[in-house]
């Protein structure tokens, strides 16, 4: 396991949905992998053209969702994930992103200071990170 992460960082999801969709500050990029947009059309019988399009240059993501309402994920219904447990990665992973270092050479896990409920809640452990290492490591490394 070669990875850094935040120590004794708190954060509990509040389920404010900011990271859902589109803010004044930002434009959302909710991208997927190919296999993830299959398997959202796989379970929930809507066709890709529907809820995401085509993506050229952030391999090895090939779509983004759409956000069409009030510039909302497709999926989010009363302010709730109505795919929660066939979501992106991406979703999985807020609000951390993993990067590789080449100067540690290491993988990094970093917080984006966006989401509210960082440093509220429960205190994460490595297995939170691991949990998310073991993820990409099936879907990209
Ligand atoms: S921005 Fe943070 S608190 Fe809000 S829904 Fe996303 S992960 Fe949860
Ligand atoms: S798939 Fe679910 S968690 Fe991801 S942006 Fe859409 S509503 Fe939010």
């Amino acid at each position: 396991m070669s990875f850094f992460y935040p120590k004794n960082l708190k954060f509990e999801c509040n389920k404010c949905t900011l990271c859902c969709g589109n803010t004044k500050e930002k434009t959302r990029h909710i991208i997927m992998l190919e296999e993830e947009a299959e398997e959202i059309q796989k379970q929930t019988d809507i066709n890709t053209n529907e809820f995401c399009f085509e993506i050229t240059d952030q391999q090895p993501y090939m779509f983004e969702m759409k956000t069409p309402h009030d510039e909302k994920c497709f999926f989010l219904k009363q302010n709730d994930c109505s795919i929660y447990s066939f979501r992106p990665m991406i979703c999985r992973f807020y609000p951390f992103e993993l990067k590789f270092d080449q100067e540690q050479q290491k993988y990094v896990f970093n917080a984006t200071a966006e989401c509210p409920a960082l440093n509220q809640g429960k205190r994460l452990t490595q297995a939170y990170f691991k949990r998310l290492f073991w993820l990409a490591e099936e879907k990209l490394l």
